[in-house]
């Protein structure tokens, strides 16, 4: 009663006013993360790794030292939604283009390389990758594309350049657990002594930025496309759908396990707020504004 009969005094009083302010807030609210994104980014670099095939499910039982330091350590959430169908072009595409298939598949569509091209002056970016299909995000060339397998020497080489080049964005995606999941069953003994391998794999990638010098402006980003049962992928259900977000480092809270409803299609945005980039209108996730300190 109090209530309507003073919103009933405001509105017939200053209906512009209160129009206006409630115009503003939700513009506002809309607005804030794609034109401010974060106070005082600092000079940060972002070294993203991706495992093609990670199921979010399959982590808790994984022997990932080096993962689940970083999820102790850093931000996560094991229910990033991906979008249909689970298959790795789809999501990979939408990850990095920060949309999902449907509106990203105009020529020049933006992509975390372009923008940080585009605005980063200067800034570059190198993609490691080695499924081939991953060359078609980078068209344009705008990162260093060099291909890799899963296996030590790629990582070494992965860490040399780190530390030499000293790149503001490293974007690796090896191409596994998923052949080993396509070959051995998802969470079966081969799947995981895969994931025990890509960790060390991983360990040696982080080796690489100290070596480098910039540990500590650097923020680790740790995703997948999709997971998969038995011996597939595809398809609608949970183990296919949700996959891991792992943020890790700089500026980064620690031991926060977020749990707003994410989408895949919110780590491209992400990435942009940690390298002080701005986000592309045509891009429609948001960035995780949660994960900073
Ligand atoms: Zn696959």
């Amino acid at each position: 009663m109090v209530r309507s009969v003073l919103n009933g005094k405001i509105v017939r009083l200053l209906p512009g006013v209160v129009l206006g302010i409630l115009a503003a807030c939700t513009g506002g609210l809309r607005d804030i993360p794609d034109r401010e994104p974060v106070p005082a980014a600092p000079a940060r670099r972002v070294v993203f790794i991706g495992l093609d095939g990670l199921g979010a499910a399959y982590l808790s039982r994984a022997d990932m030292p080096v993962v689940k330091r970083m999820i102790r350590e850093g931000a996560s959430s094991l229910h990033v939604k991906n979008v249909l169908p689970t298959n790795s072009w789809p999501n990979w595409s939408s990850l990095f283009r920060g949309a999902p298939p449907e509106r990203n598949g105009e020529e020049n569509f933006p992509t975390i390389f372009s923008v940080l091209r585009d605005q980063g002056r200067g800034k570059r970016a190198v993609f490691f990758y080695e499924w081939s299909g991953l060359r078609d995000i980078c068209r344009d060339h705008s990162a260093d594309m060099r291909d890799i397998q899963t296996d030590m020497a790629a990582a070494a080489e992965i860490a040399a350049y780190i530390a030499e080049e000293k790149p503001d964005l490293t974007v690796v995606v090896f191409n596994e657990p998923d052949s080993t999941g396509h070959s051995e069953r998802w969470g079966s003994g081969a799947y995981y002594a895969k994931l025990r391998e890509l960790d060390g794999l991983m360990g040696l990638i982080e080796q690489g930025v100290k070596d480098g010098g910039f540990y500590d402006s650097t923020v680790f980003v740790i995703s997948a496309d999709h997971g998969g049962i038995l011996w597939g992928h595809g398809f609608n259900t949970p183990r296919q759908r949700n996959v891991p977000l792992i943020v890790y480092g700089r500026g980064i809270r620690k031991g926060l396990v977020i749990q707003s409803p994410l989408g895949i299609c919110d780590i491209a945005p992400t990435m942009a707020v940690i390298l002080g980039l701005g986000i592309p209108e045509e891009w429609t996730g948001r960035p995780i504004m949660e994960v900073f300190e």
